[in-house]
């Protein structure tokens, strides 16, 4: 088979495999048989949800197998993995073997669209941050459309463009560093770095690997481009300072090199114009500040009016799962941070607030360190410790704070009311995986509330 190039004119006709039958794969698969391309798909599983995936995409016309990957696809132009596949499965590295060019998701719904793409990456904060900007880019003259990790395939948005085109179209990509590891071409306009932590060593095998994966997200961006990152990341700061395209920071700390910082508890921008007044921010956490800075800065590469960034600062409350107040019951707030599955995200809820807190932590350990609360004696008034590591958080935190274990989470919600006092916060931030007792965090956080209601 030989290799094509890849354009809008030689898809057609050609032979694509499209690995994995998630919302990814059977984006890509639409978008490839839309434009004409004969396109088989593959997963290495056989769910229920992979059976019904094959079957509406048989109707249209695509070819595909489940339960396992066959010679079949090897037979093919162009593979196409989704973002869950590991750059280094059996499916990839044969693939290449066989002299295959391999791209993934964004790659290839990027090629056919020619719209303005933001994107933004990080370890902590991207779907707030693709959240914020959605809304600030809902102007006269442009259309934020999100998609990436956010639960839109981009390619599903982009054959959307290809069958009703808008000139006033842009993307707002979430990017995960898996899905960078498979591009080519692949070319924001507006590039956003929020912060790099030590995150899914497990499949990029080094720290080194992970920071390279997302530091191509700028590889193809030009003069013409913007990179904007956060001023008080050092490892952004070394990697990214002094690339060929327009540099942007930002941070919350006053220095007029950023396109918007902080004085006087005021948010302002480079010509020290009031956009608004710390107090009206609508989203807590010092945290959300950067991520409102970021999203700040993106929007502005994109023309929007500071008059409209600053209505959003103000007014927008968040996304489900995280610091997400659910209700209050007799002067206690409850508060749902379901997306808290390790101890950093923990320390940024706990920081967020002034409030005594009953903190619910708990679910499946994944190496937490939950000595490392122990710096918030002040904050935290009680602990209640559910799921299969409530033991371990006991044995960890007894004896510094006051810790009760209780087996469900529902159990937890009660006991963390009766505990509570007017004008505490019950707080569950478990930095705990869910899958003990839920199918995910959002199954987790919706329970949660549910359970408060019924208090
Ligand atoms: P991501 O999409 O990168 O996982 P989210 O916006 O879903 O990020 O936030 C996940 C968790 O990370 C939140 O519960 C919050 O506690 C924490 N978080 C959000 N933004 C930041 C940030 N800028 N820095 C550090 N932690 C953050």
């Amino acid at each position: 088979m030989t290799n094509i190039d890849l354009n809008i004119n030689d898809i057609k006709g050609s032979t694509i495999s499209v690995i994995g039958i998630g919302r990814s794969g059977m984006a890509i698969a639409k978008l490839a048989h839309h434009l004409g391309a004969d396109v088989f798909i593959s997963d290495k599983y056989a769910s229920n949800g992979c059976r019904d995936n094959l079957e509406y995409l048989q109707n249209i016309g695509v070819k595909g197998e489940i339960g396992g990957h066959t010679a079949t696809v090897y037979d093919s132009d162009l593979v196409i993995i989704s973002p869950g596949v590991a750059a280094d499965s059996d499916v990839v590295i044969e693939s290449l073997r066989s002299g295959i060019k391999v791209i993934g998701e964004i790659e290839f719904g990027s090629l056919f669209t020619d719209s303005p793409i933001i994107a933004v990456t990080g370890s902590n904060g991207k779907s707030t941050t693709v959240n914020i900007l959605a809304e600030m880019c809902q102007t006269d003259e442009i259309n934020g459309v999100l998609a990436g990790n956010v639960g839109y395939a981009f390619s599903e948005k982009v054959l959307d463009e290809l069958q009703n085109p808008d000139p006033n179209r842009v993307y707002i990509l979430e990017v995960s560093s898996f899905q960078l590891e498979f591009i080519d071409t692949f070319h924001p306009f507006v590039s956003i770095f929020l912060n790099i932590s030590p995150d899914h060593l497990d499949r990029h095998k080094n720290y080194e690997n992970y920071l390279l994966a997302k530091l191509r997200l700028a590889e193809n961006q030009t003069e013409n481009d913007y990179i904007i990152y956060n001023a008080d990341d050092p490892v952004l700061e070394e990697k990214l300072n002094g690339l060929k395209s327009n540099i942007l920071t930002f941070s919350p700390k006053t220095n007029n090199a950023n396109l918007f910082s902080v004085e006087d508890s005021t948010i302002i921008n480079k010509e020290y114009a009031t956009l608004t007044k710390l107090e009206k921010v609508g989203l807590p956490g010092r945290h959300n500040l950067y991520n409102l800075l970021a999203a700040a800065s993106g929007a502005h590469c994109l023309g929007v009016s500071d008059q409209k960034i600053a209505e959003v600062i103000q007014t927008f409350k968040g996304i489900p799962h995280r610091l997400e107040s659910i209700a209050i019951k007799n002067g206690i707030e409850f508060i749902n941070d379901a997306k808290a599955t390790n101890i950093d995200a923990v320390k940024v809820a706990i920081e967020s607030y002034t409030k005594p807190l009953v903190l619910i932590l708990g679910g499946l350990a994944k190496g937490n360190d939950f000595p490392e609360l122990l710096n918030y004696k002040d904050n935290i008034k009680e602990i209640v410790a559910y799921g299969e590591a409530r033991q371990t958080i006991s044995q960890e935190l007894a004896g510094k704070f006051n810790v009760t274990t209780i087996e469900a989470l529902k159990d937890a919600v009660s006991t963390a009311y009766n505990l509570a006092a007017e004008g505490d916060i019950v707080l569950l931030s478990p930095g705990c995986a869910s899958f003990d007792q839920f199918t995910n965090f959002e199954d987790r956080g919706l329970k949660f509330a549910a359970w408060v209601r019924e208090l």
